[in-house]
């Protein structure tokens, strides 16, 4: 890890949410770079879009911030992805206290793959505290509006899909 101007935040962003946003634009008060990761894991991969629709979501969403934050995926460690590209720091957010457990063992098993690897939380607005991705797909899926939690590029992919039938 090098460049100490490059953030990187890594996650599934299956759909990039509000609260996805949120943390990206606190990023870039501290950074002059974030990218936007899509980790691909085979084996746990139950997702609603594929990774080339997650992508073009996060470019449509940061249209407006061009060369400040972009879009990427990466498969393998995120330790070895950081350092090819040269990135200082990855940012996870912190919502409620049930995420600290799983974020600080993440964040001790990379330092201990890499030394210098250091882990940055941010804590969204209080409005974002409760929202998953996981949750947006099942709200969706279950036919309620997911009009608030979403960024507009992700609302228009959710409404292009076929409408689920399940009410
Ligand atoms: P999710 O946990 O919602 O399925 P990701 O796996 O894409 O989403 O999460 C990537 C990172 O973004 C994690 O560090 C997660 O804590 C953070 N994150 C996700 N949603 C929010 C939110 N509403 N506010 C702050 N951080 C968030």
């Amino acid at each position: 890890m090098s460049n100490s101007n490059i953030a990187i935040y890594p996650g599934s962003f299956d759909p990039i949410t509000n609260g996805h946003v949120d943390l990206v634009k606190r990023t870039l008060r501290v950074f002059d770079t974030v990218i936007v990761a899509i980790a691909i894991n085979p084996d746990k991969d139950r997702s609603l879009f594929t990774v080339a629709e997650r992508l073009q979501m996060i470019n449509d969403v940061f249209a407006d911030l061009k060369g400040r934050a972009e879009a990427d995926s990466f498969k393998g460690l995120l330790v070895d992805y950081a350092e090819r590209k040269g990135a200082a720091v990855v940012i996870r957010g912190l919502r409620a206290v049930s995420d600290f457990e799983y974020e600080l063992m993440l964040a001790l098993m990379n330092r201990k793959l890499d030394k210098r690897f250091e882990t940055v939380f941010l804590m969204p607005s209080e409005r974002y505290i409760y929202l998953h991705s996981s949750l947006v797909r099942e709200v969706y899926t279950l036919g309620g509006d997911v009009a608030n939690l979403v960024p507009a590029p992700v609302l228009a992919a959710l409404n292009r899909r076929r409408k689920p039938r399940a009410r």
